[in-house]
């Protein structure tokens, strides 16, 4: 039987840099916030939903979801995003379920950046934590170049916190090194899922 494997932790912790090695192991791996992304295409049925559910249409002049808005207009307010999850949710379980039906292997990875937040942990056969420094975190995250200081600090407000994490988390991977010493983890990590299933 398939073994379901969540990969998890906080903005910047290198969940989705451990996720892509994972995968250089041949795991096959779920980017779960990718889902979702995916599932605001342009007239798909969760645009449809949450246009009907906030009598507004969060739509970029060029056709697709201004996911910044929606997010501005949603996370503000705890009915709101409790709305918006209510609608996103179940369409990403789904297409969570569809996705593994397809996979052959011994084992497969869902990496989501709210898994545990959202209740996720209850799906999965095994959580795997990914956890570093807020400082370290901060800075790779500014490397990066998507989100500024301020971002940082607003979504890593919205997610739980590491101690949350930690108490449901089955295996931690510290990621306070270097990426060769992430690399280590993940592998040796692997090699005990494998004995394990
Ligand atoms: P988010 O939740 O924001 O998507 P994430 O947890 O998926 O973040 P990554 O994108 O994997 O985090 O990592 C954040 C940044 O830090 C990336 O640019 C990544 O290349 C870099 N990074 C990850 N781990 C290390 C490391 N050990 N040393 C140096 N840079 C790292």
């Amino acid at each position: 039987k398939l073994q379901r494997i969540g990969l998890t932790g906080g903005i910047g912790s290198g969940k989705s840099t451990a996720a892509s090695m994972f995968a250089e192991q041949g795991i096959p791996v779920l980017d779960l916030d990718q889902v979702g992304r995916d599932l605001l295409a342009p007239g798909s049925a969760a645009v449809q939903q949450i246009q009907d559910a906030f009598g507004i249409t969060f739509v970029l002049a060029d056709g697709p979801t201004d996911r910044k808005a929606l997010a501005a207009h949603c996370f503000a307010d705890a009915a709101k995003t409790a709305r918006l999850n209510a609608i996103m949710h179940p369409l990403i379980w789904q297409a969570e379920e569809q996705w593994l039906d397809r996979q052959q292997g011994e084992m497969a990875i869902i990496e989501a950046s709210v898994l545990l937040e959202s209740g996720g942990a209850g799906r999965m056969d095994a959580v795997i934590v990914v956890m570093a420094e807020e400082r370290l975190r901060l800075q790779r995250v500014l490397r990066r170049g998507l989100q500024d200081e301020h971002q940082f600090h607003v979504i890593l407000k919205r997610q739980c916190d590491d101690q949350q994490r930690v108490e449901q988390a089955d295996y931690l991977i510290n990621n306070n090194g270097s990426l060769s010493a992430l690399r280590d983890q993940v592998v040796s990590l692997y090699e005990k899922l494998q004995r394990n299933s």
